[in-house]
C-alpha cells in the first residue's frame, strides 16, 4: 500500500488504556472500504462507535432491506446444488482477520458469484467502481475463497439505475484489502485518531461530517485558514424540531411514526417522530410506555421537568459508545491545569457576551461599568485559579445585572417590571422567574449537545461535580446565557408578550403562568432558530446547531486533538 494513501505525519496519538487497544479479531469488510475512503470516518465509526445518518446512508439502508434479512443459508462448498442464491451471507476467517456480511451470492454449477447492493450509480470510472467499493468486494471474494467456494466472478448492483456492473478482482486488488484490513487494526491498536482531509470534496457525502466537522478542526489544528473560508458542511439548522408538553393532565401516546398530544379538553395534536429532536414534559403529564420505548428506540431524549420549570432529569436511549472520549473527560477532569484553563475561557467569554449585550441593548451604557466588565473579563483570562475565577465572576455578574434593567423598554414612562438584581430558589420578581426558566431550558439543551458529541453532561471543569448536577452542561452554557437567554428574556419584555398578568405572585414567590410559559418557550425557540455568524468560522448558523458544533468542539480539545477549546464571543 502507498506511503501517499497512509500519510502518518498528522497523526494524533494517544496512550489508551489496553482494554481500548486491543484491537477485534476481525475486520469488518464495509471497514476496508472506508479506511481506504478517509482513515478518519473509520476511526470515528469503527473504534470510536460515532454513527449518523444522511440521506445516502438512508438510501444505502433502503436498498439493502431488500437482502439485509436473516441469512437464507449457502450450502458448504462441496454441497453446492446447480443453482440458487443466498441472501446475507455472513462469514470471517480468523487468517484473514475479516468479517463481511454478503448481500447476494449465486450459484452457477459448481461456483459462486458475489454482488454487492449499492445505493445511487455507478461512477463514469473504467474500472465500473472506486477502489474502496472495489476493495470491499475483494474482500467478500477473498472470505470465500477461504471457506472453500470457488468465485466466478463479483458485481456491484446500483439501485438507482438497477443494473449489476462487473468488477474485477485480481491479486493486486486483494492486496489492497488486505493492506486496508491491517490498516485499519494498527489505527484501532494504536489510537490513532487521523487527522480530518484536507479542503476534500469526499466531505460532502459523508454521513459523519457533523461529528468530524472537517473544516473546523483542520484550522483549529493549522490556525490558518483556507483562502476562501472555512465550509459548512453541515446544515445551518436541523430539520428536526423540539416538542414541549406543558399542560397539567395532557397525555401523550404514539402509533406508527406520530406521537399523539391530548390536552385536557380532549384536543389531540399529532407531531412525527421522524421530525423530533427531543420531547420536554413538564409537571404531571401521562406517557404511553409504548410511546418512551418509540422515543428510546429513535433516540429521541426524554426531557422531564417540575410544573415550576426545574429539570428533573432525562430518559434516553442507548448512550455514546464513544468510550474513548468518556475516559479523556475523566482523565481531563483530574487535571487541574487543563481544567482551570477551560474554565477561564467559559468565564472570559460570559463577562465579554454579557457586556456586548449591555452595549447593544442599555438605553444609556455606563462606560464605567463597561470598562471595569472589560477588566474583569481581562483578568478572567489570565486567571490561574478556578477560586478567584468564582470571584471574578461574582463580580462581573453583580455588575451585569445592576445595569440590566437598563436594557428593559418603558412603557408610559416606567419600567413594566421592576428589576433590583437576580435572585432565585425561588424567584421573587418576574424578571427573575423569566431568567430561571429560561436558564432551566437552555441547561437542558446542553444536557442534550452534550450527550450528541459523547460527553458526560455531570462531569464539568468549572461547575465542581454534585450529584446529579449537570455540571459540564452548565459549563458550556456559561457563554451563551446572556446571548441567549437573557435577550429572550429581554425581547419578551420590550414586545410585550409578557405583562404582569403572566405571573402567579405569592409573597415568597413569584412563578409564570401556564399559558405564559408557552410564549416563553416559542420565544426561547425563535432565539435559537435565529441564524448567527459563528466568531470563529464566519459562516451562518442556528444557535440550536451552534451548540452541538462547540459540544463536539470541546470533545475534540478533550482528546487532544485541538490545543484550545474555540470560545463563542459576540462581537
Ligand atoms: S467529514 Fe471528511 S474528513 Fe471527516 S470523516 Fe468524513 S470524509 Fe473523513
Amino acid at each position: 500500500m502507498g506511503g501517499d494513501q497512509f500519510a502518518r505525519s498528522k497523526i494524533l496519538r494517544r496512550e489508551l488504556p489496553e482494554t481500548l487497544r486491543e484491537e477485534p479479531i476481525y475486520v469488518p469488510a464495509r471497514m476496508i472500504n472506508e479506511v481506504l475512503y478517509c482513515e478518519r470516518l473509520m476511526y470515528l465509526e469503527w473504534v470510536q462507535g460515532e454513527f449518523a445518518h444522511n440521506r445516502f446512508t438512508v438510501d444505502g439502508t433502503a436498498v439493502h432491506r431488500n437482502v439485509d434479512k436473516e441469512s437464507s443459508g449457502l450450502a458448504a462448498s462441496e454441497e453446492l446444488p446447480e443453482e440458487g442464491a443466498a441472501q446475507s451471507v455472513w462469514l470471517s476467517s480468523e487468517r484473514l482477520g475479516i468479517t463481511a456480511k454478503i448481500d447476494l451470492v449465486e450459484i452457477v454449477g459448481d461456483e459462486v458469484l458475489v454482488i454487492e447492493y449499492k445505493r445511487g450509480k455507478a461512477p463514469k470510472v473504467k474500472e465500473g467502481a472506486y477502489l474502496p467499493e472495489r476493495a470491499q468486494l475483494a474482500a467478500q471474494v477473498l472470505l470465500l475463497k477461504e471457506h472453500g467456494y470457488r468465485v466466478k466472478g463479483a458485481a456491484i448492483y446500483y439501485a438507482e439505475q438497477r443494473q449489476r456492473i462487473p468488477i474485477e478482482v485480481d491479486e493486486e486488488l486483494f492486496d489492497v484489502a488486505r493492506g486496508a484490513a491491517a490498516r485499519a487494526k494498527e489505527l484501532w491498536r494504536n489510537g490513532e485518531l487521523p487527522p480530518p482531509l484536507d479542503d476534500s470534496p469526499k466531505c460532502f457525502g459523508c454521513s459523519l461530517i457533523g461529528i468530524c466537522l472537517p473544516d473546523e478542526t483542520g484550522y483549529l489544528r493549522r490556525e490558518s485558514q483556507p483562502s476562501d473560508g472555512i465550509r459548512r458542511l453541515h446544515p445551518a439548522r436541523d430539520d428536526k424540531l423540539p416538542v414541549y408538553v406543558q399542560e397539567a393532565g395532557a397525555r401523550i401516546g404514539v402509533s406508527g411514526e406520530l406521537l399523539h398530544i391530548t390536552s385536557r379538553a380532549g384536543e389531540r395534536t399529532e407531531v412525527k417522530i421522524p421530525l423530533t429532536s427531543e420531547v420536554s414534559v413538564f409537571g404531571p403529564v401521562q406517557m404511553s410506555m409504548q410511546a418512551i420505548h418509540r422515543l428510546l428506540e429513535r433516540e429521541i431524549p426524554l426531557m422531564l421537568f417540575s410544573s415550576g420549570g426545574w429539570y428533573r432529569g432525562r430518559i434516553v436511549g442507548a448512550e455514546s459508545k464513544n468510550v474513548e472520549l468518556r475516559l479523556a473527560q475523566y482523565a481531563r477532569f483530574n487535571d487541574e491545569t487543563f481544567a482551570t484553563k477551560l474554565a477561564s475561557g467559559f468565564v472570559t467569554s460570559k463577562i465579554f457576551n454579557a457586556r456586548t449585550m449591555l452595549r447593544r441593548n442599555h438605553s444609556e451604557p455606563d462606560e464605567t461599568a463597561l470598562k471595569e466588565m472589560k477588566r474583569l473579563a481581562r483578568s478572567a483570562t489570565e486567571c490561574s485559579s478556578k477560586e478567584r475565577l468564582l470571584g471574578i465572576e461574582g463580580a462581573a455578574a453583580r455588575l451585569y445585572f445592576s445595569n440590566f434593567a437598563g436594557m428593559l423598554k418603558k412603557q408610559d414612562e416606567e419600567l413594566p417590571f421592576r428589576f433590583d438584581g437576580r435572585n432565585r430558589r425561588p424567584p421573587r420578581d418576574p424578571v427573575n422567574a423569566l431568567l430561571s426558566f429560561v436558564y432551566a431550558i437552555l441547561v437542558k439543551d446542553m444536557n442534550i449537545a452534550c450527550m450528541r458529541a459523547g460527553l458526560d453532561p455531570l462531569i464539568g471543569f468549572y461547575h465542581r461535580p454534585r450529584f446529579g448536577r449537570p455540571s459540564l452542561a452548565l459549563d458550556l452554557m456559561e457563554e451563551f446565557r446572556p446571548i441567549v437567554a437573557d435577550s429572550t428574556v429581554i425581547q419578551l419584555i420590550n414586545n410585550g408578550i409578557v405583562g404582569p398578568d403572566d405571573f402567579l405572585v405569592t409573597a415568597s414567590s413569584v412563578a409564570i403562568k401556564g399559558p405564559a410559559r408557552r410564549k416563553v418557550v416559542l420565544a426561547y425557540e425563535q432565539r435559537l432558530d435565529q441564524l448567527i455568524t459563528h466568531p470563529v468560522f464566519g459562516y451562518r448558523i442556528n444557535y440550536r446547531r451552534v451548540f452541538e458544533v462547540q459540544a463536539r468542539l470541546l470533545s475534540r480539545h478533550i482528546l487532544g486533538e485541538i490545543d484550545s477549546y474555540p470560545q463563542f464571543r459576540t462581537r
